[in-house]
């Protein structure tokens, strides 16, 4: 290991294989985040967007019965979001993608909020059958991308919901600053994607799945206009504190780590992409929260050194027995050589190509500025 750098800033280190340092020993990934506290603020600057964020929402939303989509799963992120927009007098439909993996924590957190609230709730479900074949297909096709198809899935849900209600905001729960922003190497998605590894290793075809192809995503953004609303990147958003006044307002419970109130991202984190990947996305939140001040760089170093991601054993038989997956073909799965998404069709190819007008798309509000900044830096 004698190449391994970590940054002196954060703990993100060459386990990212796109990590670049610069004189001072910084990386990229903290330049990123201090672009983004430009576009971002917080603080009186951000008050006042957010202030007209909400306003225009409520304007648009009058005389109806919802005006924003808020999709949830149950986790801290959504939850909190659910929280504030409440506490921001907007009218939300709260969207859920049951994908199966569901805890039961989960289910009871977004009962009890929604109760509490007074929320309505939209609930997705899966086919199983095919989605686990999904599930299925990319744990065989070997690269770290194995939960996207929950992650687009959800997307086309709350797309397609939207444009069912006739609403055009989806209150997105993405924090830049506590989650960092994904390293391409680490989780890359995209519709064709999902439909290029389900062509090769699935066994069904997707009929129901709901994807997000190029043309699906120019039809809900420019035709239907729906857009997605950062909200918590505009507040100071503390995570323990969150955690504490959702606790403690509305009886909510933590399900014990980052997206742990689904068992398949929690098999997902804890095991999958360490053992196989090398991939600790512990190592992405510490860094954000190292960034804002929640934890200090001492302190997660000592925390990725001395304990391993630690991960439940009946979880795994749990997956494996839910997937009817055998013992051995899981190894085989294991064993097989780690790949990416280059080695398999993907937009990212004509991405690339459309880098100015991807620019001016994100200027106009149309794409997160955090998917420009995932694709090209
Ligand atoms: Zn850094």
């Amino acid at each position: 290991m004698n190449d391994y750098k970590i940054c002196k800033r954060c703990v993100s280190d060459t386990t990212i294989s796109e990590i670049q340092f610069d004189s001072n020993g910084i990386c990229n990934f903290c330049k990123i985040h201090d672009e983004m506290e430009i576009q971002y603020p917080i603080g009186k600057k951000g008050h006042k967007k957010l202030k007209q964020i909400i306003t225009k929402i409520k304007e648009e939303g009058r005389g109806k019965k919802y005006d924003c989509i808020i999709g949830v799963s149950g986790g801290t992120d959504s939850s909190y979001m659910l929280y504030v927009c409440s506490r921001l007098g907007l009218k939300p439909l709260a969207v859920h993608y049951d994908n199966g993996w569901n805890s039961p924590i989960a289910v009871s957190n977004i009962k009890k909020l929604l109760e509490q609230l007074n929320i309505d709730l939209y609930t997705y479900v899966v086919n199983w059958a095919e989605f686990k074949d999904l599930q299925l297909s990319f744990l065989k096709a070997s690269t770290s991308d194995a939960e996207i198809p929950t992650d687009v899935g959800i997307h086309g849900c709350l797309l397609r919901v939207a444009s069912k209600f006739n609403l055009k905001y989806i209150m997105n729960g993405h924090s830049f600053r506590n989650e960092s922003l994904m390293p391409k190497s680490w989780t890359y998605m995209d519709g064709l994607y999902i439909s290029s590894v389900q062509n090769k290793f699935g066994s069904k075809k997707l009929k129901t799945f709901p994807n997000v192809t190029l043309s699906d995503f120019f039809y809900y953004s420019f035709i239907k206009g729906i857009k997605a609303v950062p909200i918590l990147n505009y507040i100071k958003y503390d995570k323990t504190k969150a955690i504490s006044v959702l606790e403690k307002k509305l009886d909510w419970k933590y399900s014990g780590g980052h997206h742990h109130e689904s068992y398949y991202t929690e098999f997902f984190q804890t095991f999958l992409l360490p053992k196989k990947f090398n991939i600790d996305k512990r190592i992405t939140e510490l860094s954000g929260f190292i960034r804002t001040n929640q934890i200090t760089r001492e302190l997660a170093i000592n925390e990725l050194r001395d304990n391993e991601y630690p991960y439940r054993k009946e979880l795994i038989n749990y997956t494996l027995s839910k997937l009817d997956l055998s013992y051995s073909d899981f190894n085989k799965i294991l064993e097989d050589k780690p790949r990416t998404y280059k080695n398999y069709d993907t937009y990212y190819p004509l991405i690339k190509l459309f880098q100015k007008p991807i620019k001016f798309g994100t200027k106009l509000g149309l794409l997160p500025y955090v998917l420009y900044q995932k694709f090209f830096n």
